[in-house]
């Protein structure tokens, strides 16, 4: 199993939109797999393909405490959906960064299992709000869309030299590696 990266708000890679999955076969369970794992490593309770930079849909959840209730969706789809309410939300692609949006509250929902299986379910609650935040991954949406432009451009901003911070530093330690190298020699 592989650890993959996460992609970072502002990457232009998570405006993409993925496309379905044809056929569900060892390809795509292996990617499952492994993008259950990147999630665990994350500490993160729902991780959709977009955010690995796979364009195909594909969503991991686990909402279990033990990290031992992992769920597939392939291919998912809203059907139906009933009442509003306010979540709280944060994002492994928005790093530390949490905001509350309106979501539905409850959810019927299709999607394919790991075997291809056509499975048509219902949620509401946590994993009703994860469903919806994963399909909008799959779709080129942040959860941060919903919040005013204002805010969203303070965040950018905020992010942005942030990432910047942690490259320069990344740099000023490798210079420092480098040099003691150099003395050793
Ligand atoms: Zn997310």
């Amino acid at each position: 199993m592989a650890i993959l990266e996460v992609l970072h708000y502002p990457d232009p890679g998570l405006r993409k939109k993925a496309v379905s999955v044809e056929t569900v076969d060892e390809s795509c369970r292996i990617l499952a797999k492994d993008m259950l794992q990147t999630m665990y490593e994350n500490n993160g309770i729902g991780l959709a393909s977009t955010q690995v930079n796979v364009q195909k849909r594909l969503v991991v959840i686990d909402l279990s405490e033990d990290k031992n209730e992992a769920i597939y969706l392939i291919n998912p789809e809203i059907l139906t959906s009933e009442g509003t309410g306010e979540s709280q939300e944060g994002c492994l692609s928005v790093p530390e960064y949490y905001d509350t949006v309106m979501r539905a509250e409850r959810i019927t929902y299709r999607y394919q299992d790991l075997e291809g299986k056509v499975i048509e379910s219902e949620a509401d609650g946590l994993l009703s709000v994860c469903i919806q935040h994963e399909i909008d991954h799959l779709d080129g949406k942040l959860f941060i869309d919903y919040l005013s432009p204002m805010k969203r451009r303070r965040l950018r901003k905020k992010l942005e030299k942030q990432e910047k911070q942690e490259k320069q530093e990344k740099q000023e330690k490798q210079e420092k590696q480098e040099k003691n190298q150099a003395k050793i020699l």
